[in-house]
């Protein structure tokens, strides 16, 4: 379903991406691990064409993300396409970047009728099934600032679903959370990824990736060094580089 090739992303003289194919088939939880700086965030950001990309292709469903062929060469798409594309993505971000104005319910229907102009009723009652989904059912009225980053959070997950998106991409979803909320949302991510969502997961959290990834990658100094299921990464690395991260944080 996603297929990178050859993927190249500079900041200045500073290479975040060096050759990175990386792909995710229909269905599959891949969880992207690796030290800070690897450029797991870069990557999942150019899937969506958060960054635009410097070289390489970026295919999604057989089409080219951000980019389209004229006259043998890559032109940046129109936006009302790279909006079309996006609008099939749910991303998540480390900070919830929920609208502070708005209630839970609020902030999920808004896209749903804005971006795909459903009708009201129909989306505020998918809303509630979503909110229920992550367990906020209560919560439908309150405003951000009164939900905790973990309430906050699974808003912000109920949000993107409401898109009824073909993937999800998680950027650290659980990394500006009070250890004691990390659980209430990583939960949320694992029903997801059992109810067979397609979903890429940039984490730290490595209980996850073991318990919950059908593939994990290992990213070091902008590559792709190693990659394979749980157990092979986790229990049967084949990369120095690979066990080396691993004693250091499991
Ligand atoms: P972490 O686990 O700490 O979030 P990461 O593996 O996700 O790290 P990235 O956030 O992708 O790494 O960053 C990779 C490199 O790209 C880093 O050196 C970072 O400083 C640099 N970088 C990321 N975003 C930008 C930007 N907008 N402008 C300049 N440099 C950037």
């Amino acid at each position: 379903m996603v297929r990178t090739e050859k993927l190249v992303k500079r900041f200045g003289d500073n290479i975040v991406l060096n050759g990175v194919d990386f792909s995710v088939k229909r269905g599959q939880a891949v969880v992207v691990i690796g030290p800070s700086g690897s450029g797991k965030t870069t990557l999942l950001r150019c899937l969506n064409h958060l960054e635009k990309i410097d070289d390489g292709r970026i295919y999604i469903d057989g089409q080219l993300v951000g980019y389209r062929e004229q006259d043998g060469r890559l032109v940046e798409d129109s936006e009302a396409n790279i909006a079309r594309m996006r609008s099939q993505i749910g991303f998540v971000f480390q900070r919830f970047n929920l609208f502070a104005h708005k209630t839970a319910l609020e902030n999920i229907i808004e896209a749903p009728i804005q971006v795909l102009r459903q009708p009201k009723d129909e989306v505020i009652a998918r809303a509630r099934v979503l909110l229920e989904k992550v367990g906020m059912s209560d919560k439908e009225q309150s405003y951000p600032h009164r939900l905790s980053g973990g309430q906050q959070q699974r808003v912000a997950i109920a949000r993107a679903l409401a898109m009824n998106p073909k993937l999800m991409l998680f950027d650290e979803a659980t990394s500006a959370l009070d250890p004691e909320l990390v659980g209430e949302v990583l939960k949320v991510m694992r029903q997801l990824a059992e109810e067979g969502m397609t979903m890429v997961a940039v984490t730290h959290e490595m209980g996850f990736a073991r318990d919950v990834a059908d593939h994990v990658v290992f990213m070091d100094k902008s590559q792709i060094v190693e990659q394979g299921t749980p157990e092979q990464i986790f229990s049967d690395s084949q990369n120095e580089r690979t066990r080396n991260f691993l004693s250091r944080v499991v």
